[in-house]
Order: C-alpha cells, then structure tokens, then sequence
C-alpha cells in the first residue's frame, strides 16, 4: 500500500465500508503539524480535566467509575464528540474504547487520522446507568466543563456524533436526520453532524453513509487548513 487512497480503502475494508471511494489527495495527509508545540495550553485542559475528575454536580457521580473527560491531542484542529461514556469507557478512562470506538478509529484512519491528531469527548462525562441516555438536566450540568473544554481545545471544526451530541450543541429538538448534510456552527466554528458509530454496529448498512459524511467534514477541514 504504497499510495494513500490504497491506505483509505484498506482502513475502509477492515471496518465493512464497502463504498468504493479513495480520492488521492483527499485523504491521508500528514497530521503531524497538528500536534501541540506549548506547554501552556497543554496544562489548561490538563488542569480542567483534574477539577472535573472530582464532580459530583448531577446523579451521574454516584454510579461512576471515573468521569471519562476526552483525548487526543489537547489542541486539535478537528474535534469529535459525542454523547456519554459507555461500561468500556467507564472502566477505562477513556471515551470511545468499545466497539464503536474500533469503529470510529477505523474511519478516522480512513481519513489519515488517528487518535493522536484529533480530540475526542463527550457532551456528559460520567456513564449513565444502563448506558441509558442522559437526561436533560444532567447534559446541562455537564456543560460547566463542556463549554471550557471546547474554548482550551479550540477546534477549528467540529463532527457531532449521534443526536445527543447534535441536540446539545446545536440546542435544537430537532431529529438528527434533519440536522445532518447542512453545516451549523457553534460558539463560532462550523460543525457537521452524522451517525454516532454505535447505531452504526445496529446498523452497518448506514456506514458507507457516514463515510460519506466524513469526507465532506474532510473536504471542509482542507479548506480551512490551507
Ligand atoms: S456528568 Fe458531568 S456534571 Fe455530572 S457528575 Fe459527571 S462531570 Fe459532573
């Protein structure tokens, strides 16, 4: 796999996106550049996630393992964010580390991602029971750390994943069907909506449509990088 669109289609395959769709010069670029370079805003969000580590400002504290607060590169371009921590998270620390964690590695590997070069949270950090979803006024107590953990990371374009995360950034009832293929913003920064990757495990044949969601996410965030 000399060429990077070999890269995009063999990432795709392993994770049963059958849509032929590698555009050289599309994906896999070098992300390099997109890792930190001053200690400084490194230990702002470092800083956040210690105080948040000890909250218990909603119900979610009781049950919790750990508050499972994001990672990634502390200053990512792109941002990825969903819903709440799950049982695997929960125990691990760490959002996405499931099955639809595998799965949303595999396409940010499409993409010439990986964990490193992006940052990846949740709008609720601490797992609720029965991986029910959050409830309104725990999403909103949540957002003590959500709003300050967005402003130190400062994405410079963000990919909603479900209707959880849709519904609170986007402060909107609206389904997630209506919110995604249009671009929103939020607190100044373009933002794009699609499938959580947990609903795409319930439903694989939906993937090649969140691949193609994502290349557009991609196209939008060359845009702004060049
Ligand atoms: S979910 Fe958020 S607000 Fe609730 S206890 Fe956990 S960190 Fe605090």
């Amino acid at each position: 796999m000399s060429d990077p669109a070999s890269f995009t289609d063999y990432y795709l395959r392993q994770i049963g996106v059958v849509t032929p769709l590698s555009e050289a010069g599309e994906t896999q670029s070098d992300h390099s550049k997109s890792i930190p370079e001053t200690v400084s805003e490194k230990v702002n969000l470092e800083d956040l996630a210690r105080q948040a580590a000890g909250c218990t400002a909603c119900a979610l504290s009781r049950k919790r393992t750990q508050v499972v607060f994001g990672t990634g590169n502390p200053h990512a371009d792109i941002l990825f964010i969903g819903e709440a921590p799950g049982h695997d998270e929960d125990i691990k620390g760490e959002p996405f580390v499931g099955r639809a964690g595998k799965l949303l590695d595999g396409l940010l590997a499409a993409l010439g991602f990986d964990r490193q070069s992006v940052y990846i949270m949740n709008v609720v950090k601490c797992r609720p029971p029965e991986n029910r979803n959050p409830k309104p006024e725990e999403v909103q107590a949540c957002s003590q750390w959500f709003d300050p953990q967005w402003d130190a990371i400062a994405p410079k374009i963000v990919c909603l994943l479900g209707r959880v995360a849709a519904q609170r950034v986007l402060q909107t009832e609206e389904p997630l069907t209506a919110l995604r293929g249009k671009w929103h913003e939020y607190r100044g920064v373009p933002v794009w909506v699609t499938y959580h990757p947990a609903y795409l495990l319930r439903s694989p044949s939906q993937k090649s449509r969140v691949w193609a969601d994502l290349r557009l996410l991609y196209r939008r965030y060359q845009s702004l990088m060049t």
